[in-house]
């Protein structure tokens, strides 16, 4: 009771570790781009007037958020990384600039890819248009207010410098900001991968018997299923056994629980051997296995059948217990079209008692 308490705020510091990551990361693109218009400001390029009203405006937009997702105020909206507010904010303050700057346009225009690269972690088809849509019209706003009095600040060295510093600077944080997205992506497709195939184990285990390993009763009936509604559109045919080891309870009752599990096992890897691909075993429960014999008449079922009686009658059982000898008996019920499945096992569990009647150790048939 005590765990889910516990662990519930450690999580919600991690969640805060990883918004608080981001910001920091976004607080960092601030400081580059402070650090190149004070470049500017040194070149000449930008009055000495602006630039400190610049700086405390991006000081102050980084703490608000760093701390709004510190302090946790942030939890309160739908998404605490605040990430529609910072990334309208950098484009805000980029488009300001713009106009405040206009000799600056080229540097704020390709600022302006960094906040909307970060858009792609988050923003859904609904922010991406309401965006598109804010910037256009912003654009549409400064371009003629700008443009006529534009003398673009690339013209000294020190201003190529900075320039080229700005591209270099925001084209890397964009391509960077990609990169995470396509190791989500690969992360995501891995995960996917590793799911689908759990899956896969997850369900053959559910089909499986877990001593034998063979087909449990439950796929063994999915299978008979199948085979049935195969066989109605071919207008084929197919056979169900029913094997039934003789005397089991006495090799557990002479050897152990343990050697009669050792002898299931055993006998169900004889099975699987002995069986044709085409064939499905299964055990059925206890110390009875079921055999689908696939598109088979009775008397190749018979044939068989006889041919797996013979083997385990032969095989060498004293691996599993001194002197043990083994026999079993199989009752066989062909399907015909129309029939139900129950019909078919209740044909094959005819047979089986007969077999147990004729003294065991043999394989009888009920054709309908
Ligand atoms: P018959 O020739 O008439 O089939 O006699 P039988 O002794 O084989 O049949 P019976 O139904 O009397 O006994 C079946 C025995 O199978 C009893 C049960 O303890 C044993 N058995 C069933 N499942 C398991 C199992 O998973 N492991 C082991 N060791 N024994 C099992
Ligand atoms: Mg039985
Ligand atoms: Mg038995």
């Amino acid at each position: 009771m005590a765990v889910f308490p516990s662990n519930l705020p450690k999580r919600r510091d991690r969640n805060t570790r990883v918004r608080l990551r981001g910001t920091a990361l976004a607080s960092l693109d601030y400081f580059i781009t402070a650090i190149i218009l004070c470049g500017f400001a040194l070149a000449g390029s930008l009055s000495t007037r602006l630039l400190p009203v610049m700086l405390a405006v991006m000081v102050g937009v980084n703490l608000f958020f760093l701390l709004a997702i510190a302090t946790g105020f942030s939890r309160r909206f739908a998404d605490p990384a605040m990430t529609v507010a910072q990334v309208a904010t950098a484009c805000a303050l980029n488009f300001t600039g713009l106009v405040l700057a206009p000799q600056l346009a080229h540097l704020f225009m390709i600022m302006l890819i960094v906040p909307l690269a970060y858009s792609s972690l988050h923003f859904n088809q609904r922010m991406y248009l309401a965006h598109w849509a804010f910037l256009s019209l912003a654009l549409g706003v400064i371009i003629p207010l700008v443009g006529p009095s534009l003398d673009i600040a690339i013209k000294t060295m020190p201003e190529q410098i900075l320039s080229w510093l700005a591209y270099v600077v925001a084209l890397g944080r964009f391509l960077s900001i990609n990169a995470q997205v396509s190791r989500l992506r690969n992360n995501l497709a891995q995960k996917n991968g590793e799911l689908k195939s759990m899956t896969a184990k997850l369900s053959d285990l559910a089909s499986r018997d877990e001593l034998t390993g063979l087909w449990n009763r439950r796929e063994f009936m999915r299978l008979l299923q199948e085979e049935a509604r195969r066989a109605a559109r071919s207008k084929a045919s197919f056979c169900v056994a029913i094997i039934d080891i003789d005397h089991f309870k006495e090799v557990n009752d002479r050897h152990g629980h343990l050697v009669g599990d050792a002898v299931l096992k055993e006998l169900g890897q004889l099975l699987e051997f002995s069986r044709r691909a085409t064939d499905s075993v299964a055990r059925y429960g206890g110390e009875e296995f079921t055999l689908l014999l696939q598109g088979a008449k009775l008397s190749t079922a018979t044939v068989a059948l006889e041919r797996t009686r013979h083997l385990v009658e032969q095989h060498d059982w004293t691996q599993a217990a001194p002197e043990l000898q083994l026999t079993v008996s199989a009752g066989i019920g062909a399907w015909h079209p129309g029939d139900t499945l129950n019909a078919v096992i209740n044909r094959a569990d005819a047979a089986l008692y007969e077999a147990k009647n004729a003294g065991r150790n043999c394989v009888r048939v009920v054709a309908r």
